[in-house]
């Protein structure tokens, strides 16, 4: 399966930098994980179908995560899109955007594409014969989803925004590769972890512990700093496998070893 990343900034853009937010390509399948800046836009610029998309995974419904949604189901439903579209999360990220999408009148738009709300925490979702998705609590400031996704041995995790977490290691075991947020250096932990974030240090570890062999990072604050660059440097010192800063709209595949 490949990952491309249409974003890798946390809460504040940059020129150069959007809000965190991923779409997934698999045999048979194909997902967004979280839908900020402008999301179709965004698909079919990365050489998506947006009318073939299977589902939109939303890992919590702070605003950097989700702004897009709206957008989203409106675009879709403009370009007369007949699919349902799975939209998977927690239920009280959920019951958040059905409030979102009711202010923009968008569940009543006349034709529009059946929306099924699945609850992704209460067991593994098979996506694809090949493929499963598995959202796990992770430990922020509002209810949030990590996810792990396989497809015939090849395996990546996602720990969308949180603090220092067992539960990530544990969902992360037998992955290739581990997408860690880096909200900032080891200069800034207690900060950070207090509000449900990780440093980049912190983001080695969980990858030198959970055994995988790469580790992407993700959620960069290029306000308070420091760079991205500097981050995968505290990164690796912590971690033997390869740290990426992911290029965004450049294709990562992820295989079995
Ligand atoms: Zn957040």
């Amino acid at each position: 399966m490949r990952i491309v990343f249409f974003g890798t900034a946390g809460a504040a853009q940059h020129a150069s930098d959007s809000n965190v937010c991923f779409a997934v390509r698999a045999e048979g399948c194909s997902f967004l994980v979280d839908a900020s800046g402008s999301p179709v836009h965004n698909l079919l610029k990365a050489g998506f179908d947006p009318l073939a998309l299977d589902a939109l995974v939303l890992t919590h419904s702070h605003t950097d995560h989700v702004y897009g949604v709206p957008s989203l189901i409106h675009n879709l439903w403009l370009i007369k899109r007949g699919k349902p579209l799975q939209i998977i999360s927690n239920p009280p990220t959920a019951a958040k955007m059905v409030q979102l999408l009711e202010l923009y009148g968008l569940l009543n738009k006349e034709g529009l594409f059946p929306i099924e709300w699945i609850d992704g925490e209460t067991g593994a979702l098979e996506m694809a014969v090949s493929l499963t998705l598995k959202l796990f609590p992770v430990r922020h400031s509002v209810p949030t989803s990590g996810i792990r996704v396989e497809e015939r041995g090849a395996a990546f995790a996602y720990t969308s925004d949180t603090a220092p977490f067992a539960g990530v290691i544990d969902a992360s075991r037998g992955c290739q590769v581990l997408i860690h947020e880096a909200s900032g250096d080891s200069s800034r932990e207690d900060y950070l972890n207090r509000a449900g974030h990780s440093s980049a240090r912190q983001a080695g570890e969980a990858a030198a512990r959970s055994g995988v062999g790469r580790l992407l990072l993700c959620h960069f604050d290029y306000f308070a700093g420091p760079l991205p660059e500097d981050l995968r440097h505290e990164a690796q010192a912590r971690f033997r496998g390869e740290v990426v800063v992911p290029e965004r709209f450049k294709e990562y595949k992820i295989q079995d070893a």
